[in-house]
């Protein structure tokens, strides 16, 4: 069940307690609504020295959404967990668009001017915008969950394989002894060394197989050096051929294999700039931080027998993940990263003419596009009550973005705010978690044996 976060009048993080118990604060008058999302009571008195038991956040990164989940260590229980999506291809697109049209109006009716491009300076650690929103955005979710609750440690995803794990299995414990997890560092390498696709037809999309390029039966080792990705059908045919003769009539296809035999995945590729930049960014907090890989989060996950979805990737994440996870019953918060408006002046239109009046300010009545609102409208055509986002006009007739659709020219007289927007929307995902695999969709490889 995902649980409720509360917080005492000095704005301590406590314990998050069961929906009900929450209901029962509220109902007795003990405690007020904080937040809408995450849901947060702020109770009406201080709590001295309050015995809380200690949560970690988990994150797994991700290019469009990241995954995080809020841990008990010591019970293993899933308190939190969210989705949290965000808007790197948007910001990407915008910055296009703004280029194309700042082009075309430069060139339009001016002189010639000789081009600027080696007078800009990047401080170290630069990030394009689109990647730095995806840091930003973990960053401050993280900052915001140690306001609402006991947190005192942080695991985060790191990179996809373990490079070091794999090239000294000693170094790692058991697990790696027993070469179970070995396995699953090794598939996550071959995966991404092979670009996700059949080493001889490359295609994409379908379960993959490890594939020995020399076959074991010919002596073949296990070195990933000999090891790379084939279709079903392709693993079939080949069979224990030797390369040279199963790719004898396709020449480019054999050199191309076998020179990417050779070259060996740089350490580059395996650390990927935004999740290294994220784990520097979350040490300044100053709480421990844990940093796992892929693989290992993977085996933690399928040792647990659970289905694949962001958020119970991160409850997977790193060397601590408690022996039993319980997470049934957790319904995981959407957080949308929305951004918080652009700083045009003015709308414009394709060719970057100017669309409409200058814009008027942010905030309208004390509302701005983006807040949560509830709209009673007791008089008109359009009674009746409305909750949605709102989209704010200087005449101070809003529009609501409702479940059933937008509803149009509400007056901003009849609005209540409920959740001020600070650039997010949310959802609640309707699939529960469940820990049986039912409606999962499989990932596009299979596990490895
Ligand atoms: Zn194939």
């Amino acid at each position: 069940m995902s649980q409720v976060f509360v917080v005492d009048a000095n704005h301590q993080p406590l314990n998050p307690v069961h929906p009900g118990r929450a209901r029962l604060l509220l109902k007795a008058g003990k405690a007020a609504v904080y937040r809408r999302y995450p849901f947060t009571l702020i109770l009406k008195t201080a709590v001295e020295h309050p015995a809380v038991s200690e949560l970690r956040i988990k994150i797994d990164p991700g290019s469009k959404t990241t995954g995080i989940a809020l841990v008990n260590d010591a019970t293993g229980e899933v308190v939190f967990a969210a989705h949290l999506e965000h808007r790197g291809q948007a910001i990407k697109h915008a910055l296009d668009q703004r280029r194309a049209v700042r082009r075309a109006r430069r060139q339009r009716k001016t002189r010639y001017r000789q081009p600027h491009f080696l007078n800009r300076r990047r401080r170290p650690g630069w990030l394009p915008p689109s990647l730095e929103s995806r840091v930003a955005n973990v960053v401050t979710w993280v900052q915001r969950l140690c306001h609402l609750a006991p947190i005192t440690a942080i695991s985060q995803e790191l990179v996809t394989f373990d490079l070091q794990a794999m090239e000294n299995p000693e170094i790692s414990g058991t697990a790696y002894q027993q070469g179970t997890l070995f396995g699953y560092e090794v598939k996550e390498y071959v995966l991404e060394k092979w670009n996700r696709r059949c080493a001889y037809c490359g295609v994409e999309g379908v379960p993959l197989q490890v594939e020995h390029i020399q076959a074991r039966a010919k002596g073949g080792t296990n070195r990933v050096s000999n090891l790379c990705l084939a279709c079903e059908p392709c693993n079939l045919s080949k069979g224990s051929q030797d390369v040279r003769v199963f790719l004898a009539d396709q020449p480019d296809t054999l050199k191309r294999v076998l020179d990417q035999t050779r070259a060996p995945l740089k350490d580059a590729a395996a650390v990927n700039t935004t999740r290294r930049t994220l784990y520097e960014r979350l040490k300044a907090f100053g709480l421990p931080v844990e940093s796992g890989s892929g693989g290992l989060t993977k085996f933690n996950r399928i040792r647990r027998g659970l289905p694949k979805a962001h958020r119970i990737d991160a409850a997977c994440t790193g060397g601590s993940t408690p022996a039993q996870l319980r997470l049934a019953g957790i319904i995981p918060l959407v957080i949308t990263a929305k951004g918080h408006g652009c700083r045009q002046k003015c709308n414009v239109n394709d060719i970057g003419f100017p669309r409409s009046q200058p814009k008027g300010a942010k905030k309208v009545h004390g509302f701005q596009t983006g807040d949560l609102a509830r709209a009673i409208v007791t008089k008109g055509t359009k009674q009746g009550t409305y909750t949605g986002r709102v989209l704010v006009r200087a005449s101070g007739s809003f529009d609501l973005q409702t479940k059933q659709g937008r509803v149009q020219g509400i007056s901003h007289r009849f609005c209540t705010p409920l959740h001020r927007s600070y650039g997010y929307t949310y959802t609640r995902l309707s699939e529960v978690c469940s820990p049986h695999p039912i409606h999962l969709k499989r990932k596009a490889h299979s596990s490895p044996a």
